[in-house]
């Protein structure tokens, strides 16, 4: 059964559309790529999938059951399915450690010093052990996604989504990060990634998606969307990917 489902989505912001009648379906523990031009609608399909943005038309599924858009049910959906975006979002008036363990405290209620814990054993997994007391302004930009991921981790979410996590890197960071996803794909977390990091969508990916003017136009596995991709449009875009390289 997907663990989250798109069906028949409709999202416009007042006269532009920008998604047009999309399905999507997320299996647990399948990472899926999302692809596309910027302006396709990737991000805002991501964010209509954690409700960021409500959807105008079509369905939201969670686990089988639609997603109730009442405010005190968002809260709960939201850290189940968590979110990192390319410019990490951190707070930035609080520190690591900080920034990891708000949440927890303050919406899921865990005890400081359980939350502490918790959150030192996630930033240790993603190589940050040795800031946790640091001032996120004074990281780099690949230590500051670090934690952004470690503090999605920190709410125990069922999925994890990603709107071009590296984008806003510099580019001595972006395998650093790419290789701490591959590690959370290894580790069987469900994932939906927005990326132009094509190779790293072949790697980590179990099904690639390939979105254009607020369609799907095709989707398939890694080897079938990127290496022998069927639709023109697709075609297009991959050549014109490659030509940019
Ligand atoms: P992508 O992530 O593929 O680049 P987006 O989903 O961010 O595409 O955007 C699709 C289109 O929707 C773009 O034209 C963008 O300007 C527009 N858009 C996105 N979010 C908003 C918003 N909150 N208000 C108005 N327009 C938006
Ligand atoms: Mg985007």
């Amino acid at each position: 059964m997907a663990i989250l489902e798109l069906i028949d989505a409709y999202k416009a912001f007042g006269e532009l559309e920008v998604l047009k009648g999309v399905n999507f379906s997320l299996e647990e523990g399948e990472v899926v790529s999302l692809i596309g031009s910027s302006g396709s609608g990737k991000s805002t399909l991501l964010r209509c999938l954690n409700a960021l943005e409500l959807l105008d038309q079509g369905i939201l599924n969670y686990q089988g059951n639609p997603v109730s858009y009442q405010m005190k049910y968002l809260q709960k959906y939201r850290q189940e399915v968590g979110m990192v975006f390319q410019n990490f979002h951190l707070f930035p008036h609080l520190n690591v450690l900080e920034n990891c363990t708000i949440a927890m405290k303050l919406v899921q209620k865990v005890e400081k010093k359980q939350a502490e814990k918790e959150a030192i054993e996630i930033l240790g997994r993603v190589g940050m052990q040795d800031f946790i007391y640091s001032d996120v302004n004074c990281l780099s930009g690949g230590q500051k996604q670090r934690v952004a991921i470690a503090r999605a981790l920190c709410m125990k979410p069922k999925v994890l989504l990603f709107d071009e996590p590296t984008s806003a890197l510099d580019p001595e960071m972006v395998n650093e990060i790419l290789q701490v996803i591959k590690d959370l794909a290894k580790a069987g977390w469900t994932m939906a990634i927005v990326t132009h990091e094509m190779e790293f969508a072949y790697e980590v990916s179990s099904k690639v998606i390939f979105m254009d003017q607020g369609n799907i136009v095709e989707e398939g596995t890694p080897q079938q969307v990127l290496k022998n991709p069927k639709q023109e449009r697709t075609k297009q875009f991959l050549q014109r990917y490659h030509k940019s390289m």
